[in-house]
């Protein structure tokens, strides 16, 4: 099982509660104005394809890591190789989070196995399309107002601090290349600088 990747940040604050493994999805169809990722929007082309076995050996290696993010590009674009990928990293005891620019209801309607299977998994999904006039100043990690944060399982709770704290955003130099990730407002500001 492979899922196509745009990006990996191996320990990251910025992309959920704790320290995580976060990883972009390359290929989103919804396009949403304003989404401070169009280059993972082509699913066709950029990123590379990785062995998800692989991938969840090198989350489950990181003995600092508390969890796993998946960002995008659109996650359930690939819910066969995310549905693989969730599963082993749950199996290893990390959490799970994933952002998707679809809705639940939406992900339900699908009917799908993978789909399913997938969510089974997740234990926080931020859910629904990236709206860049309905910024969220308030809630962490969560990119505008629209968005819903689901506790699918119960590995964590609202009134954890952590959720309460404000929003970041990380810069990262590496080989001579800046990738900027965090609260997507503000990630976006300063990429157009
Ligand atoms: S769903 Fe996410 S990745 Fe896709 S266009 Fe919207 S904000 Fe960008």
């Amino acid at each position: 099982m492979q899922l196509r990747v745009a990006q990996v940040v191996e320990d990251t604050e910025a992309e959920g509660p704790g320290r995580r493994f976060a990883l972009w999805v390359q290929g989103c169809a919804l396009r949403c104005p304003g989404c401070c990722n169009p280059e993972m929007f082509a699913a066709d082309r950029g990123g590379q394809w990785h062995q998800v076995e692989a991938l969840a050996a090198r989350v489950l290696a990181a003995p600092e890591v508390e969890g796993l993010s998946v960002l995008g590009g659109e996650p359930f674009e690939q819910p066969e190789g995310l549905a693989a990928l969730v599963a082993q990293v749950r199996a290893g005891g990390r959490s799970v989070m994933v952002f998707t620019g679809y809705t639940l209801e939406e992900l339900r309607a699908r009917r799908s196995a993978a789909v399913e299977a997938a969510l089974a998994d997740i234990d926080l999904l931020v859910d629904g399309r990236y709206e860049a006039a309905r910024p969220d100043h308030r809630r962490r990690w969560v990119g505008s107002t629209n968005q819903r944060l689901h506790f699918l399982t119960d590995r964590y709770r609202a009134d954890d601090a952590r959720f309460a704290a404000p929003n970041t955003v990380e810069l990262r130099l590496t080989a001579g290349r800046l990738t900027i990730n965090g609260w997507p407002s503000a990630a976006d500001a300063l990429r157009r600088r």
